[in-house]
């Protein structure tokens, strides 16, 4: 490939992740009416409401389609598989034939692979645990079979870097499927089997009215995306209830590092580790004062040779103090908007200088960086509670 092919198709590809980040529109409300009376007949059962159904992620919302209960992780798996099929121009059939595919596979999650398949060499073995050191959702053991659509690296469907980012699958997916002739005619099953060459071919029909109704509610919010995939995500998650004027620890996780030295240099924060876009939200009220990609990218997750906070927001909380959130997947505030505490303001990634994901917690006073765990004990909060909140 030359130079200019080259950057043409990385151009491309920055677009296509913009665009894979799933944006908020009305078709929410109608998730909502699905979800709400399930967390009520939970409540009202005197059954604690499971997680799954309660959660929500950048993808979207928990929810159960065609009588399939989808938790919020799955959802947005879906949310990314369909955005791509929206931002290739391709007819929403495609998204449908990619999710009954995804279904049958992984039932939409991010597969990594351990490599106990006993057909593979140890050398084979070696290269497929590499998917074990990407973000996943869970881990499988079928051959070299890796991500929500279960490719195979030996029969040549990229390299496990590769299939291991969401939205190489989902063009890998696409790609090949584009390639069956008459592929929206034939049947679903016939479509999909070409694609994927799978030992059960006849498995992918019964997903086809899962599919098609789980395309519906999704399409709309991808075609939004492929419209305008620029500027900040608009937030499908609410914010926390919280007292006005009170302080909160701003997401969910464990603390992996904290506010000091830490290998020759200053670590001017506390980092809080949770899933891939757990949802954060505003410490206190204040005014957004910035919110931006700050490393050379942000479109992909970073590496420690790549340097800043990659998608970061400031909030302004007035009298001097201030905090910061880094690393962020997207954000869903800009420059100048006021927040309240617990408002949602973006969800946790590793973009920028980040090997993994999680938040980047900072407070400052007059502007420089001070422990978060003592400026935050000081204000009621206690950083060590896993829960947001
Ligand atoms: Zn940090």
């Amino acid at each position: 490939m030359g130079a200019a092919q080259e950057a043409a198709r990385s151009a491309a590809r920055r677009r296509l992740w913009r665009i894979a980040a799933p944006i908020a529109v009305p078709i929410f409300a109608g998730f909502t009416l699905l979800v709400v009376p399930l967390a009520f007949i939970a409540g009202q059962a005197g059954v604690q409401a499971s997680a799954a159904v309660m959660s929500c992620s950048v993808g979207g919302t928990a929810a159960t389609v065609a009588g399939v209960d989808m938790d919020a992780v799955q959802m947005g798996r879906a949310q990314t598989i369909t955005n791509i099929a929206a931002a290739r121009g391709l007819d929403s059939y495609a998204a449908t034939v990619a999710l009954a595919t995804a279904q049958q596979e992984s039932r939409i999650r991010m597969l990594a692979n351990d490599g106990s398949d006993p057909t593979l060499t140890s050398a084979q073995a070696a290269t497929t645990t590499e998917s074990l050191t990407y973000p996943n959702d869970g881990i499988g053991s079928d051959h070299d079979s890796v991500n929500t659509f279960q490719q195979r690296w030996i029969s040549g469907w990229g390299f496990i870097a590769e299939l291991m980012d969401p939205v190489y699958a989902a063009e890998a997916f696409y790609n090949a499927l584009v390639e069956v002739s008459n592929w929206q005619t034939i049947p679903l099953a016939e479509a999909a089997q070409v694609v994927q060459v799978s030992a059960y071919p006849d498995a992918y029909a019964q997903w086809e009215t899962f599919a098609a109704e789980l395309t519906s509610m999704l399409w709309p919010a991808a075609e939004a995306a492929a419209a305008d995939p620029g500027g900040p995500t608009a937030g499908v998650c609410g914010g926390l209830a919280v007292p006005p004027g009170s302080w909160i620890r701003p997401t969910d996780g464990v603390i992996t590092s904290g506010f000091g030295m830490r290998n020759g240099s200053m670590h001017e924060g506390v980092d809080i580790a949770g899933p891939r876009d757990t949802p954060i939200y505003a410490a206190a009220d204040g005014v957004v004062s910035r919110a931006e990609c700050s490393s050379a990218y942000c479109d992909r997750d970073g590496n420690l040779g790549l340097g800043g906070y990659g998608n970061v927001v400031d909030i302004d909380h007035g009298a001097g103090e201030s905090t910061r959130y880094g690393h962020m997947s997207s954000y869903t505030v800009t420059a100048g908007q006021q927040v309240s505490a617990g408002g949602l303001i973006g969800y946790q990634g590793s973009t920028g200088n980040s090997t993994g994901v999680h938040l980047h917690f900072e407070t400052r006073v007059d502007g420089a960086a001070v422990d978060p765990m003592g400026f935050m004990a000081e204000r009621g909060v206690d950083l060590n509670v896993q829960t947001a909140g």
